[in-house]
């Protein structure tokens, strides 16, 4: 069995919908099917999702949402309409906007764009709706029940052999709805493939796999077509954005093979991620290249840093209490920096600052903005030699300081830090060196 699920893109509009049953139907196999909110038609249109919250908040401050609940509306009637279905999704719409006149909780609220487009992807395509607060069930915490929920998908299925499941949410014990991080139905597909333990977990989306480089810096960069989860983790960190990064834990364990795939293009291949992949000689060494712009580097000085024992355990707990997530720690002997994205710290800069000088006794603190983080992630990599002199002769050989180096010991991923302004040019001259 295959879980197949397809993002907002894919289901938009009533010719996206056709698509997506001609995929689903080409394959007897894919019985489980998980979809998002209808998403945007063209790059000007809203997501359902958006005018959803949108909604939400004009009910906070007791503004009018009517025009915003008709284009709502106008998006599911027209789909109904086009494909004529017998779904009468007036009803729901009539339903949700009474709902709406009382207090209603933005969970079950924001909800509702995944739950309308199951009901009508499930008529289309001749599968049973099963609502996700039936049987995604989460803990108080928050976290998935996957014993009620693995018990409840495997009985929906036992009856009904082919259902489709909303994404994006679920409900507590108790059924009240509680949605997911934005762009969670990645990880409803990546549950549901868990508890049935399907052949492959299929992403359905609007481009061509996973890119080796960012195609706003890279003039149409190569496709990856194989890539293990820790490689895809290292580029979603460093800002690749294709799945929902929480999507790959449910799979992981259970080594379920996620397929992200284009449902405008089916004759692309996809790129397949998963535990591990058998050596293949032809393949570059680099799987991908990725980074981010704007952190901070906070320098302290402070004569014998190396040898005083918890030194750095006082530096980081002040990061700690802040609440700022540390990304890199690069040392000398009588200083270390510690690295935060600029947009975390900016607000408690001087805060931490200040303590930091008490904690640390520090006789310098020095604060350094614009570095830019970029990664250069490949599983061939590992116990490969010569990689880093490469990585850093084409940096040198373009003139591009680097200001900061990190590896992990699994030598999956080099991370060197460069100045904002050498970020796009960095990324270009190392993806022409490997890719
Ligand atoms: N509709 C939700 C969002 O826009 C969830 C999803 O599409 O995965 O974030």
């Amino acid at each position: 069995m295959i879980v197949t699920k397809f993002g907002g893109s894919s289901v938009s509009s009533a010719e996206q919908f056709r698509k997506v049953k001609d995929i689903v139907l080409s394959n007897p196999e894919r019985c489980v099917v998980v979809t998002s909110a209808a998403g945007k038609r063209v790059s000007t249109d809203n997501k359902i999702t958006d005018l959803l919250y949108l909604i939400h908040a004009h009910i906070q401050y007791s503004a009018s949402f009517k025009d915003l609940f008709s284009s709502v509306s106008n998006r599911f009637l027209k789909i109904q309409e086009e494909l004529g279905l017998k779904t009468n999704i007036a009803v729901d719409l009539e339903a949700l906007e009474l709902e709406l006149t009382k207090s209603c909780p933005i969970d079950y609220l924001v909800s509702r764009g995944e739950y309308l487009t199951g009901i009508l992807l499930a008529d289309y395509l001749g599968y049973k709706f099963i609502d996700a607060k039936d049987v995604i069930l989460f803990n108080y915490d928050g976290t998935i029940n996957f014993e009620k929920t693995e018990m409840l998908v495997k009985d929906a299925l036992e009856v009904h052999k082919r259902i489709v499941i909303p994404g994006f949410y679920g409900a507590y014990l108790d059924g009240t709805i509680h949605v997911m991080k934005r762009g969670g139905s990645d990880i409803t597909g990546s549950i549901l493939a868990r508890v049935i333990n399907a052949s492959a977990y299929e992403n359905w989306t609007d481009v061509s796999g996973i890119l080796m480089a960012d195609p706003h810096i890279i003039n149409n960069p190569k496709q990856i077509e194989k890539i293990t989860y820790s490689e895809l983790r290292e580029l979603s960190y460093m800002g690749a954005n294709v799945l929902h990064e929480d999507a790959i834990y449910p799979v992981k364990d259970s080594n379920i093979p996620i397929l992200i795939l284009n449902t405008n293009d089916t004759s692309f291949k996809g790129t397949m991620i998963c535990e591990t992949i058998e050596k293949d000689n032809s393949i570059n060494m680099i799987t991908g290249i990725a980074g981010k712009k704007d952190f901070t580097v906070i320098t302290l000085y402070r004569h014998n840093a190396s040898n005083e024992v918890g030194l750095l355990r006082k530096a980081l707990e002040v990061f700690e209490k802040y609440k700022v997530n540390v990304e890199h720690v690069p040392s000398g002997i009588d200083n270390f920096s510690i690295v935060v994205s600029t947009k975390i710290i900016e607000k408690v800069l001087y805060d931490i600052v200040s303590e930091l000088g008490q904690v640390v006794q520090s006789e310098n603190i020095k604060v350094t903005n614009n570095l830019s983080l970029i990664a250069i992630v490949g599983r061939n990599m590992a116990k490969h030699v010569g990689v880093s002199g490469e990585l850093f002769k084409t940096l040198g050989d373009n003139s591009i300081n680097i200001r900061m180096i990190a590896q992990g010991s699994d030598e999956i991923n080099i991370i060197v830090g460069v100045e904002n302004e050498d970020f796009e040019k960095a990324i270009q001259v190392l993806y022409k060196t490997f890719a």
